[in-house]
């Protein structure tokens, strides 16, 4: 009787064993397996998708004024000339001076100043004021300045919609191509206003975005003399400093900033040329503030 109930308990202990495993061993590994084959085949349709997503990019967008506008996959690389740095010389601290809200009337002596003292500077200039003023911005160019992007009509690209913001740097760089041949990768946002959206856009667009490490505040100032001293006493190494050739003021400031700026030894250069000497090209929807 003893043995009977043995082999009785020994057959369920077996038949609840091989069950167990039959019901939690075995056939969720097949479901794993057959999860896995989905997820391979998922991995390779995205992979064949993005692939494709390639091919087809650059995508072409036609903005309001009928030009098309073309952009590239977020996070990519500059696709543009390598910059020319033959004339940098590594030994010296070099800076950028950028001016803002141009062209202006007072655009034409500050570029006259910049090269009186063998400088560069790098514009960024308001795509409507660009019409009128192609000669000056072709002068820009052949004295070595950089021209980049403030947006279309100085917007607040910050609180405007995907289209503005889509349409305000585009079109402003179309505008540059179109009165220099030059393309101008690099925008600054009115305000240094920008967020995620922003930074994606001009990512779509292939832009990088440029702040400053050096406000000198002559909008608020208009005082040259002020200019000069927050520029020469707040000075570094690597610095984009922020001015406006909107005022005259301003270009008045230029008349001894300039000059004794590089009596102080600094040679000044283009954003592009500061941001990239020695370095990697810029990443399309980067926020960058100095070297
Ligand atoms: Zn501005």
């Amino acid at each position: 009787m003893k043995r009977i109930l043995y082999l009785i308990v020994a057959t369920l202990l077996m038949v609840t064993f091989m069950g167990g495993c039959s019901a939690e061993g075995e056939s969720p590994k097949e479901t794993t397996e057959a999860e896995k084959t989905t997820v391979q085949e998922q991995t390779e349709k995205q992979t064949t998708e993005k692939i494709t997503e390639k091919e087809t990019e650059p995508e072409s967008i036609t903005d309001e004024n009928g030009n098309e506008v073309t952009t590239l996959a977020p996070k990519a690389k500059l696709d543009r000339t390598p910059v020319n740095c033959d004339h940098i010389d590594p030994s010296k601290p070099m800076i950028a001076l950028t001016f803002d809200d141009g062209p202006s009337a007072n655009t034409g002596r500050l570029l006259n100043i910049l090269e009186r003292n063998g400088a560069r500077a790098t514009f960024f200039v308001v795509g409507k004021y660009i019409k009128g003023n192609e000669a000056l911005l072709q002068k820009m160019v052949a004295n070595g300045n950089e021209l980049a992007s403030h947006t279309w009509s100085h917007a607040n690209l910050s609180t405007s919609s995907d289209e503005v913001i889509i349409s305000e740097l585009a079109d402003t760089r179309a505008a540059i191509k179109k009165a220099t041949g030059v393309d101008a990768p690099l925008a600054r946002p009115p305000y240094g206003a920008h967020n995620e959206n922003v930074k994606n856009i001009a990512a779509s667009q292939g832009i990088s975005l440029i702040m400053w490490s050096l406000d000198t505040r002559d909008w608020e100032s208009r005082n040259a003399t002020a200019v000069y001293s927050k520029t020469m006493s707040n000075v570094r190494n690597g610095d984009i400093i922020l001015c406006h050739d909107l005022h005259k003021t301003t270009v008045d400031a230029m008349e001894s900033v300039i000059p004794s700026l590089i009596q102080s030894g600094y040679q000044l250069v283009t954003v592009s040329e500061l941001l990239t000497y020695g370095r990697e090209e810029l990443t399309c929807g980067e926020v960058y503030f100095r070297r």
